[in-house]
This record gives C-alpha cells, structure tokens and sequence, in this order.
C-alpha cells in the first residue's frame, strides 16, 4: 500500500493544512495526540518526511529516526512516564492504516502481551 505525499492525512498535519496542536517537535518530528486513543496516553510521533514505514524511512533518512526518539524522550520526561509502550505498525496485516511513518506511543493502562 502507498500513498503520496499530497493525498497525505499526515503530511497535510506535518504542512499544518490540517490543524493538530503539536506536543512536541524538533527539525525532523513531530509529536500530536491519536484523534481515536486505545490508552489514556496515545501520542502519534510522525516525521516531517513522507515515507511509507519504519525502515524506509530508516534506509532514507535515518536521522529521522532519531529525531523521532528524541520527541519520545521529550514526551516521556513531560509526562513522567515509566512504562508505555512503542509501536511501529508495518502493513495492513500488522494494522498499519496511515502510510506515512509514525510511532505510536502509548500508555496509561496494563498493556497486554503478547499483542492481539
Ligand atoms: P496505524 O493504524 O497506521 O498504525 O495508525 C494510524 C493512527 O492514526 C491511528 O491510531 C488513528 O487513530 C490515527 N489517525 C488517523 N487519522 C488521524 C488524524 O487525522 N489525526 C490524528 N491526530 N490521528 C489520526
Ligand atoms: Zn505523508
């Protein structure tokens, strides 16, 4: 699955075409809450770059990559979070439904595992 980057829902958020208050951001990421949350915390961190998942953003902009970790540790320390959980979903069959890369950052409540 791809999309492109002007039929983007998270590239409109990153050009701001689509208002969400930022959390957090840096030269690279930025960090919004998830409009459907499945925790009491639910952060979305998306890079300012539209690349379709994880590793492709990795294989291009691999800085990015740290960029978006930063923003975690920027949201963790604000929020005093121990324990939460990170999540990259890649492909349909893994839930991925937004094609441009994002890490879900979530918690607030008992996480089960092994994921469903
Ligand atoms: P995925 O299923 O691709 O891993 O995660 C996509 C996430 O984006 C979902 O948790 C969904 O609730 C969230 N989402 C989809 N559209 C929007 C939007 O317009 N604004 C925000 N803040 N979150 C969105
Ligand atoms: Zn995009």
């Amino acid at each position: 699955m791809s999309t492109s980057a002007t039929e983007c829902i998270f590239c409109k958020i990153v050009s701001g075409e689509i208002p969400a208050p930022h959390l957090a951001s840096n030269a690279d990421a930025i960090a919004i809450a998830d409009i459907s949350p499945v925790a009491p915390t639910h952060y979305l961190i998306l890079p300012r770059r539209h690349e379709a998942n994880a590793i492709a953003l990795h294989r291009s902009e691999p800085e990015a990559m740290t960029a978006i970790f930063a923003l975690v540790d920027t949201l963790i320390t604000q929020s005093g979070l121990s324990d939460y959980r990170l999540i990259f979903n890649t492909g349909e069959e893994a839930g991925q439904s937004v094609f441009h890369a994002h890490l879900h950052l979530i918690a607030g409540r008992p996480l089960s595992w092994p994921p469903g």
